[in-house]
């Protein structure tokens, strides 16, 4: 997989990383949200992405997530993929990484991000390794190293997974 968006380094940069954190709605899904009488009921992840993180765990990556909503089927999803830490309910998502990273010893240039919106912007400025979904607001595409293939929902965490399967290491 070549790289949509290539600064002379991006090469460089993965093969840096340690840690790839994931946005949830709009990355991991493709941003919808069910809605039934008791609220947000229902979240439809992909299978491909579920490849994907095992595929990124098993190159010795540790995979979260850091989401800004909450839901159930979040961690559900996180446990049958071995994803952890799980971060939700996050309104300063940047504040969040920085901490977990200073507890795991890990430099923000030792971290992937991969997000849509724009509480994921500061997050991706900060981070070594910026990954964006065709889905995302523009100024996201305009901040990541690289931009998946398929939009979030649909296999984006696999394009990022594949793209560390090419270059790490
Ligand atoms: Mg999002």
């Amino acid at each position: 997989m070549t790289f949509k968006k290539s600064p002379a380094n991006a090469a460089e940069r993965l093969q840096a990383i340690k840690a790839v954190f994931l946005d949830v709605d709009g990355v991991m899904t493709d941003g919808g949200l069910f809605y039934g009488e008791q609220g947000e009921s229902l979240k439809r992840f992909h299978v491909h992405d579920g490849q994907g993180v095992q595929s990124m765990r098993s190159q010795g990556l540790v995979v979260g997530i850091i989401s800004g909503r909450s839901h159930s089927a979040v961690n559900r999803r996180a446990q049958e993929l071995g994803i952890n830490p799980v971060f939700q309910g996050i309104s300063n998502k940047l504040q969040c990484l920085k901490d977990w990273a200073q507890e795991a010893q890990l430099k923000l240039s030792e971290i992937a991000f991969m997000g849509d919106d724009l509480a994921d912007l500061p997050v991706l400025k900060a981070v070594g390794f910026a990954a964006g979904v065709p889905n995302a607001i523009a100024e996201v595409q305009l901040a990541s190293h690289w931009i998946a293939d398929k939009p979030g929902g649909q296999g984006a965490v696999r394009c990022l997974a594949d793209l560390f399967a090419e270059h790490a290491q």
